[in-house]
């Protein structure tokens, strides 16, 4: 069938959101059916919405568990676009293959990377199974370079090696995360 699935992976204030936002708008006045699916540990948009740093928005069901998402799909919906996928945990790739073997088309955007500069489970398991990967820079705040990481600061200096780093419990915005480069993540 037509289903695959598209991964947009990359650090915080990579434009993950405005390019899932941008692929549903596209699919919408195509006339397509779409479902967004946003998780309930992601507060920043607020209920009912996923939300990029720049203002684009799209209409979003709030869930909390991969589990959840299958019996959201309406009959006839060919998209299916996932906010915040890091959030979900290793379950979503499982689901998410589901959904695509069974024909829809599927588009996460997540995390790729932990503010401590790890692999951020399940992005990089799902870049593995997808037929598309789009990877995104952000801009470093320090010097204007490509940003593959982003940084969580602790009195102005990136808080390095934090061993709660990749839980939910971190749930920021602007005012404690910082797009870096690869020389100016850890300074
Ligand atoms: P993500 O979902 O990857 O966190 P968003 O799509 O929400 O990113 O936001 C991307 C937007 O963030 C950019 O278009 C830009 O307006 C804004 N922005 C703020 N800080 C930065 C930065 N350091 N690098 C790139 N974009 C930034
Ligand atoms: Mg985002």
């Amino acid at each position: 069938g037509d289903g695959r699935v598209e991964v947009v992976a990359g650090p915080m204030f990579a434009g993950k959101t405005e390019e899932l936002v941008r692929r549903v708008h596209r699919a919408q006045i195509a006339r397509q059916r779409v479902l967004v699916v946003a998780h309930e540990l992601d507060t920043r948009s607020g209920a009912g919405r996923v939300r990029s740093h720049s203002g684009l928005e799209a209409a979003s069901r709030t869930v909390a568990a991969a589990g959840d998402i299958p019996r959201l799909v309406e009959p006839g919906t060919t998209l299916l676009a996932v906010d915040e996928a890091q959030f979900f945990g290793a379950d979503l790739v499982d689901v998410l293959v589901g959904l695509a073997d069974a024909g829809l088309v599927v588009v996460a955007a997540g995390l790729s990377v932990t503010f401590d500069g790890r692999p951020f489970s399940p992005l990089p398991e799902l870049m593995a199974v997808a037929e598309s990967v789009t990877k995104l820079t952000a801009v470093c705040t320090v010097c204007g370079r490509d940003a593959a990481y982003h940084v969580r600061l602790a009195g102005g200096v990136p808080a390095v090696g934090d061993p709660l780093a990749p839980t939910a419990a971190h749930v920021g915005g602007a005012e404690t995360y910082e797009a870096r480069c690869r020389r100016h993540r850890a300074s």
